[in-house]
Order: C-alpha cells, then structure tokens, then sequence
C-alpha cells in the first residue's frame, strides 16, 4: 500500500513594487537560495517549489486558487522578503483553502554593521513586512503556521517538515474512507459520535455494510492463496504452540490468512483504507479478526476496535503523517487496559483483546493461538510482541455533542518490569506526561476514551496543528499540565467552541 504521496509545497515569497526591479531581482535570487537549501536540507519530507514573487492582488488571488486545484500542492509556504501591503493578500487568503505556512525568517543572519545603509533596510525588512502580513491573516481569523528563524538553522528547518506532515495530514484527512463492519458496541458511549460531523469537519466518509458482505470475500480466498500467506507468517513471525496440535493451531493462522485476503480484497475493490470491527458481531467469520488486522494496521489500514470508526480514522491518518519517515517506530490502535500504581513503577499496560500494531513491536512477534475470552468463536490467531521503549503521542477524539475534541498526551513507553507469560496479546507499557496521576486526572476531565490512536512518530505540536486546520478543539496533556490550569482551559473552550 502507497502511503507517501509526492506532494509539493509551493514558496510564495511577497514584495512590492515601491523599492525598484533590483530590489525584485534579489527578492527572487534570495528566495531561489532559500528553496534550494531547504531542499537539500535533508530535513523536509516533501519538495519545496519556487513560485514566482507575488505583488499584486490578481496575482496573488490567481496563484492560491492555482495552489487550491493543483492535487501535488499540499500547501502554501509564504514569507514577506521586504513590505508586501497586506491588503494585496485579502481576496487570495480568502479563497485559498490549502495549510499555510508563514516562515518569517530574513535572508541574512547578521546586521552587518560596517556597510549597512537604507538600500540594505528596504530589502530585508522582513522583520516588518511579516508583521503586515500576520496582521492580516489573523484579522482574517485564517488559521496558519508561524515558523520564525533563520532558514539555515536546523531547528527552523525541522519545524517546517514537521509541519509538513501536518498539512499532509490535513489534505488526506478528505481522502479516508472507513468501513464499519460492525456497528458501534451496544452501551458504549466514548466510541460514538456524529458522522456527518465528522465528514463535515474532517473529510471523513464512513460507511456500514453486512459482516455477511465482507465475510463472502473471505469465503471466497483460493485455498493455495491462504496457504501461501500462512507460509508467509510462518517464515516472518516466531510461532509458539504452548502444546496445541501443529495442525490444529495451522489451521487456525491460515484462517486468519484469509480473512487478511478477504478484508483486504474487499477494502480495495470498495475504496476503503479503514475499518472497524466488533467481537460481538462477526456473522459468518469464524474467528475474530486478530492477526489478520494487526497485518493490515502493518501495512498502513487504520483500525478502531467494538466500531470505533472515531479512533480507525485517526490511526489511518496518523499512518498516513507518518508516512516515509527515516526512522519511523510505529503506529497503533492501543487500549488502557490495567494499572501499575507502585510509585516508581507506574505506567498503564497497553493491550487489546488482539488488535495491536507489529509496526511499534520491539523485537520479531510471536504467533499463538488461544481462546477470546469474550464472544464464542474459534481460538483467534494473533501476533504477540512487547512494544518499543520511547517517547509517542496517544491521541483520543470524543464527540461531546456539540462539538469534536481531540485529547493528546505526550507518554514514554518504559520497558516492562517483568515478562508476562501468560498475557497472550501484544502489550505496551506507558507512563502518561506529566506523571501516571496527573495524567490520567486530566485525561479523564477532558472525557478522553480507553481507545486512542499512537504513534512514535508525530509531536503532539504536529498533530495539534493538524486539529487547528481542522477547527477543532484540542487539549495538550504533557509535562506542563497542572489539574487547576486543565480545568479552567476545560472551561474556556466550552465557551469558545460552541
Ligand atoms: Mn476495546
């Protein structure tokens, strides 16, 4: 599955007339310097492209609207090399509806005190032609980035490709489509939500269908297909018997085969990148999807357990941010599942009942195959594994009623104390920011879930700002978060987001 596109991100530098065609000349020479050293960087997941200076209205309002229909672009980076009267930019901000970046930045480091006379102030007076142009944009109440710093320094650069992931996130939020296979766990509260909203807000189409519909497909997997991806697992995953019939625990892996072929066969065909599933509603399956999910979570699906379509969409996003990245760690579906409340050792352990992620494992994931506890189905297959040690995000959307709140909170997932032999699911262990109490205080005053979608491999700041495009509100729970400051933004934003 392809999950990095080639988009681009276009440089619209701003000036005007009022300083003469050399000062022109050098707004365009500077701004080509910046572009190629940005590219060459290293630090930008995706290509910056050069587009010409913008002055006037027309042309401004022209090259947004250009930037609006152009699939590749998935942004605007802007920057006022000397005094672009902001006025010129209104019709253009208004109608451009693709992330945008302001870089405040200057061409030159340093003042250099010996030679500098006003020629040299008109042209980079970018400390006060980015102010006019700020000004504007949040008189318009025009969400953007602001990034400020020198364009060579690294910081500066990896805060634009981080942003850049963010505004990816932003234009392939339109583009996930989830199928509900099952329909949300009767009685939950936190895994419901408004799906209109959700498409309205996030671009979000999500669709039921008959268990039966998806379980045809599955039926109908050649018998050599299944075979050849049981041998496939066989070949990737350790398997552990724990005294099972080699035959009998075969066959229940080749069932989750193909189930993995069918789903995704089925995904495909109806242009669907995430799904949910429900342990209580499984029709003609006869095992709940297990390893069969965790596969496609591994190849970029997202997935939300019980019908939480909220929580599949988000890991599918969250997968798709992520997309490319060098040194990438992983992203899961997780659950809260049980405490450890010794001081000193405390942490939440991370599970589900299957569905967890082989891209956050540590180490190669075992097979085994043992009863569900819940539901009366087949002895379900699943990868069980340990994940990473480090530094993630765990991200909750709850609809509140009237409106959407995303709950982010920075967490450092810890090594496990001891082995668990007997816990036959792939496990995570994670102490929350600011500290396990704090932390799970805060997270339940927001009206977080037990479900979030995780990952490694954003920022909170990062997915924050894809929020922020969104106009949703979001909650940061990280290491400066106090009960007394949570409850009173708690407040406020009730009062802004109504
Ligand atoms: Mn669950």
């Amino acid at each position: 599955m392809e999950l990095k596109k080639n988009y681009k991100f276009w440089f619209t530098p701003g000036s005007q007339t009022l300083y003469g065609e050399e000062c022109l000349r050098e707004v365009a020479e500077h701004s080509a310097v910046i572009v190629d050293s940005l590219n060459k960087s290293g630090k930008l997941p995706y290509e910056v492209v050069l587009k010409p200076t913008l002055i006037d209205s027309a042309t401004i309002r022209r090259t947004m609207n250009d930037a609006n229909t152009d699939d590749e672009c998935a942004g605007i980076i802007t920057w006022m090399h000397t005094f672009s009267p902001a006025k010129s930019w209104i019709l253009g901000l208004k109608e451009l509806r693709k992330p945008l970046l302001h870089l405040h930045t200057q061409f030159y480091k340093e003042i250099p005190y010996d030679t500098i006379d006003m020629d040299y102030m008109n042209t980079h007076q970018s400390a006060h032609g980015d102010r006019e142009f700020g000004h504007m944009v949040t008189r318009m109440g025009k969400n953007r980035k602001v990034v400020a710093g020198h364009w060579s320094d690294e910081e500066t650069q990896r805060r634009i490709g981080e942003w850049m992931r963010s505004a990816v996130g932003v234009i392939e939020s339109s583009h996930i489509r989830v199928l509900r296979v099952a329909d949300n766990m009767r009685d939950v509260a936190v895994t419901e939500g408004d799906k209109v909203e959700a498409q309205l807000k996030f671009g979000w189409q999500i669709d039921a269908y008959n268990v039966t519909d998806i379980a045809e497909y599955v039926y109908q997997v050649k018998d050599a297909e299944a075979e050849e991806l049981t041998e496939e697992y066989y070949d990737k995953y350790d398997i552990l018997l724990e005294g099972r019939d080699e035959a009998e625990f075969r066959a229940h892996v080749k069932e989750q085969a193909r189930i993995e072929i069918g789903f995704e066969r089925f995904m495909n065909e109806l242009d669907y990148q995430a799904i949910v599933t429900h342990f209580g509603m499984l029709a003609g399956l006869k095992q709940l999807p297990g390893l069969a999910i965790q596969r496609l979570m591994e190849k970029g699906y997202g997935f939300g357990a019980e019908g939480d379509w909220k929580t599949a969409a988000m890991v599918r996003l969250m997968k798709l941010m992520t997309a490319g990245k060098p040194d990438a760690k992983g992203t899961s579906f997780m659950e809260d599942y049980t405490y450890s409340l010794v001081p000193g050792k405390d942490g939440i352990l991370q599970a589900h009942m299957l569905e967890v992620c082989p891209s956050i494992a540590s180490a190669k994931p075992t097979i085994k195959v043992c009863p569900l506890s819940m539901g009366n189905r087949e002895d379900p297959a699943r990868l069980v594994f340990t994940a990473k040690e480090g530094h993630g995000i765990a991200a909750s959307l709850v609809d509140l009623g009237t409106r959407f709140r995303l709950i982010i909170n920075d967490v450092d997932c810890l090594p496990l104390e001891k082995p668990m032999p007997k816990l036959p699911v792939a496990s995570a262990f994670w102490r929350p920011e600011p500290s396990l109490i704090t932390g799970a205080e805060a997270w339940i005053l927001a009206g977080g879930a037990h479900h979030t979608a995780f990952t490694y491999d954003l920022t909170a700041e990062q997915l924050g700002d894809w929020a922020e495009d969104m106009g949703i509100e979001v909650v940061y729970i990280n290491k400066d978060t106090t009960i007394h400051s949570l409850k009173n933004e708690l407040k406020w934003n009730s009062v802004y987001y109504r």
